[in-house]
């Protein structure tokens, strides 16, 4: 993975100079019932005029998803677990809200041409859905990072092949966009991506070894849901997140870097040749990335705190330390060795953090068992190039199974 990835922002800076580019009216969004999604929705609610909601989809939280079509006046409701397709439709009747459920009623879903769609699915569950609104066309709004982490190349190229308009709605990578949006390639050296550092930042390794559940839920700066605050957590997230920005950005893997910055108000640094640094800042709040995919070229108002550097006083910056967080490292190897490397440490990570979750395993396990899936994998010759779409659905599956294996011997 040397070679630079496309280019969003060239792409974007294209789109701009022929003058396509309009603010998006006719919206779906894809888990609508998680945290972007009620930050998705909050946003709109401000401004309900400019926004038309087609469709809102989740999992399994029937109430929660029936709440939200009915406050977002939505067209249609879709349910992924298919046995929760009678409950939806008796919380809506009566609405004349359309209601729709499995997971092909979700790509259906996605197919729906809108303006925006925000891809707010956690996990490599939303690849499906979020390819289906990228053949479409349009807008997409991408919170979903593990749909660049774990088919970055073949999502790519089928943004290109359908000319799809990706804006990324994680906090850096729409930070990392502002910045770099008059820059050419070769003037960039390098992109540093802020981490908070999560809530074990100032934490022992042993202390870290005996972490509860609700220690790693309790994320300093953002309030998101519980796979992302445990990624947070391990510091697995930022690794994602390097792995998101060399696909969306005009750089090689040795250009991107990350710097533990406690405040999260500084969310990415862009170092060019003559030895400038621009970076964003921002209140930690994702509606004001949300807005920004929502509208861009233009800026919506968003309704969050204004950031008041009085106040926060000071911005630290430290070295990520990868003897206590080695997803750090094991994400950057990753990274590097490309292919469908990522997409086996993404599906054992989402393996692991669900069994921390449930209690199973504690956090230093977390990352053990991304190390010896990735291991076995490559023993099993599991890591190879990506030849597109089922080589990921496939390495996705059986890194699942050999990371259910080492988490069922630890117990
Ligand atoms: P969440 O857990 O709060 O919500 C997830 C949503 O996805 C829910 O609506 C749920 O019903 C749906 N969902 C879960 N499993 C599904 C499945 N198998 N099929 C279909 N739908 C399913 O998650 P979140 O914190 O909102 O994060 C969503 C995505 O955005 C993640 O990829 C995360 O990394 C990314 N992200 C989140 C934040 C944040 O602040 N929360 C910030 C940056 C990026
Ligand atoms: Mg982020």
């Amino acid at each position: 993975m040397q070679q630079a990835g496309p280019s969003l922002v060239t792409k974007v800076a294209n789109t701009l100079a022929s003058g396509a580019v309009t603010a998006p009216k006719r919206i779906s969004i894809l888990g609508a019932t998680g945290s972007i999604g009620a930050s998705t929705l909050d946003l709109i609610s401000h401004t309900p005029d400019d926004f038309e909601v087609v469709s809102v989809t989740a999992q399994s939280s029937v109430e929660k998803l029936a709440r939200c079509a009915r406050m977002a006046g939505a067209k249609r409701a879709v349910i992924g677990d298919e046995t929760l397709f009678q409950a939806l439709k008796d919380e809506l009747s009566g609405t004349g809200i359309e209601v729709c459920a499995g997971q092909n009623a979700l790509c259906e879903a996605a197919s729906d041409p809108v303006d925006c769609t925000v891809a707010a699915i956690v996990g490599a569950a939303g690849l499906k859905p979020a390819v289906a609104a990228v053949r479409t066309g349009g807008r997409l709004a991408l919170a979903n990072k593990e749909c660049l982490v774990s088919a970055g190349e073949v999502f790519m190229q089928e943004v290109a092949k359908a000319d799809c308009e990706l804006l990324p709605v994680d906090s850096e990578h729409s930070a990392a966009f502002q910045v770099l949006r008059e820059a050419e390639p070769e003037s960039i050296e390098k992109i540093v991506l802020t981490a908070s550092g999560g809530p074990f930042r100032t934490w022992s390794l042993d202390e870290i070894s005996k972490a509860r559940r609700e220690d790693a839920l309790k994320h300093p700066n953002w309030t998101m849901g519980a796979k992302i605050t445990v990624d947070s957590a391990t510091m697995m997230n930022k690794g994602l997140e390097l792995i998101e920005a060399y696909h969306l950005f005009p750089v090689r893997t040795d250009q991107l870097g990350m710097l533990v910055h406690p405040q999260s108000i500084v969310h990415c640094l862009v170092s060019y040749v003559d030895g400038s640094v621009l970076a964003q800042m921002a209140e930690p709040d994702m509606r004001t990335p949300i807005a920004l995919a929502l509208s861009w070229p233009r800026r919506m108002r968003s309704p969050t705190k204004r950031l008041d550097l009085a106040e926060v006083a000071q911005l630290t910056f430290e070295k990520a330390d990868e003897v206590r967080f080695p997803a750090i490292r094991i994400s950057r190897d990753a990274m590097e060795r490309g292919g469908t490397a990522p997409a086996v440490m993404n599906a054992a990570n989402e393996m692991a953090v669900a069994a921390f979750l449930e209690g199973r395993i504690g956090v230093p396990d977390i990352a053990a068992v991304v190390e010896e899936t990735l291991d076995k994998a490559e023993g099993r010759g599991l890591i190879k190039e990506c030849c597109g779409l089922d080589d990921v659905f496939g390495c996705d599956l059986r890194a699942r199974e050999m990371a259910q294996d080492i988490i069922e011997a630890i117990q």
